[in-house]
């Protein structure tokens, strides 16, 4: 039969939208394969409406072939002197043509996001390693000037050597006007906090976690019997910034993402999971809170005429090192452990070895986050147990002694290796610590 009233209906209904579609698989094929497209789709229009004007469409409209498609419902390449065509009866092509369109076109437009998806985790890695390169710069700078300034060079000294021992427990005073208040142990919940006098008032740097922590330490800041102008956080975790709210008029001072985190609401009963022993004291500090950073410290800053501000990443992507360059101490937050084993559980172990690397020749007394006071060989110490992390091994070393291995090893290995894969997501092994 010829192409008759059937088709003409086909293309009344469809035209525009067959069209289109056919447009658009004409311009996917490549070249040299038939076409499949306008032309065929114009050419069976031509031969319904016996309007053969396209000179491509007479020479292709070669009735007796076209209609042999039409009455097999197939795809058929139809040979026309030396130019191939392929034909499809209407109804066929529009499925086929659409199905076929319709899948590629959703196959290109994931391709083109799993390509956006790859361009943003690569930039947010450079950008990661540019903030990376930049802290540690400005950490080598300041080291460099330290030592000129103190006339020395690289230091070396045992381990436990330059350790001051401080009572736990008691604002206990390591240089004039710098205090520190250590925490004995160490463990997950259990961290230090300092204090440095400027002229105008007193510097408090972290606030520990729970009432039972932090009221004594506020108590024994009072009793110095100056103001306290300024917080310094040097990251968000619990441990540290849980009794902000006993220095009610201080500025709170705290990376960039200090800041995001405290304010966002606290995730008590993941505390509650890590941290069992103290539940009550999370049951309050729940409804008590904690207050939101008032600056926002994103590179390294004098912030006093004795206190210098040095951001950097590795424990976490915000951490805050406090120098007090006239006393030769460094409060390093938790970019320090001693006699603890770290945790790297939102960090990163090579980033963190690399900041270590610089961090031991800023000062010669240095307060960790938890542990008992140190110097450049604990520094060296815990810079190579991460390495160690990193390649996947620990072999013996110093860090035998350290609290917390079992528990910690599995995770700052596991870190270590997600981030390498690209991943910068929770360790499952900390998602189990964590009860979840
Ligand atoms: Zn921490």
């Amino acid at each position: 039969m010829p192409v008759g009233f059937e088709h003409c209906d086909f293309l009344g209904r469809h035209g525009a939208a067959l069209h289109r579609e056919a447009d658009r698989a004409a311009v996917a094929q490549p070249p040299g394969v038939p076409r499949v497209g306008r032309d065929e789709v114009s050419l069976r229009r031509y031969v319904q409406c016996g309007q053969l004007r396209d000179p491509i469409a007479k020479q292709c409209a070669h009735v007796g072939r076209a209609d042999l498609a039409v009455r097999d419902r197939r795809r058929r390449v139809v040979r026309h002197h030396d130019m191939t065509e392929v034909v499809y009866e209407p109804g066929h092509l529009k499925f086929d043509v659409v199905r076929r369109t319709v899948r590629e076109d959703v196959r290109a437009l994931e391709t083109v996001f799993e390509n956006v998806d790859r361009v943003t985790v690569g930039t947010e890695g450079i950008e990661h390693a540019v903030a990376a390169a930049k802290n540690l710069h400005q950490l080598l700078d300041r080291s460099r000037r330290h030592d000129v300034h103190n006339g020395h060079g690289t230091r070396r000294s045992r381990y436990g050597e330059n350790v001051i021992t401080a009572p736990p427990l008691t604002l206990h005073k390591i240089a004039d006007r710098v205090w520190v208040w250590l925490q004995p142990g160490g463990e997950s919940g259990v961290s230090n906090a300092g204090v440095v006098g400027d002229d105008d008032g007193l510097t408090v740097i972290d606030t520990l976690m729970v009432r039972s922590q932090w009221a004594p330490f506020a108590a024994a800041v009072k009793e110095l019997g100056e103001t306290v102008k300024r917080v310094v956080l040097t990251h968000a975790h619990i441990d540290h910034v849980g009794g902000t709210t006993a220095f009610r008029n201080a500025m709170i001072l705290g990376s960039p993402m200090t800041s995001d985190l405290l304010d966002q609401a606290m995730p008590v009963d993941a505390y509650k999971a890590f941290m069992p022993a103290f539940t009550e004291g999370f049951d309050e500090l729940a409804v008590l809170g904690t207050r939101p950073v008032s600056h926002i410290v994103d590179e390294a800053a004098q912030l006093t005429e004795r206190i210098e501000l040095l951001p950097a990443r590795g424990h976490t992507d915000g951490d805050v090192m406090v120098l007090v360059d006239d006393a030769d101490v460094l409060f390093a937050g938790d970019l320090c452990f001693f006699g603890v084993t770290p945790l790297a559980f939102q960090g990163d172990p090579a980033a963190w070895a690399a900041v270590l690397d610089v961090v031991g020749e800023l000062a010669d007394t240095i307060v960790p986050g938890h542990g008992p006071i140190g110097g450049a060989a604990e520094v060296t110490a815990l810079r190579d147990y991460l390495a160690a992390c990193v390649s996947g091994t620990i072999p013996p070393g110093p860090w035998d002694s350290w609290l917390e291995r079992a528990e910690r090893d599995p995770i700052n290995i596991e870190k270590a290796a997600m981030l390498r894969a690209g991943d910068d997501g929770m360790p499952p092994s900390m998602l189990r610590a964590l009860g979840l």
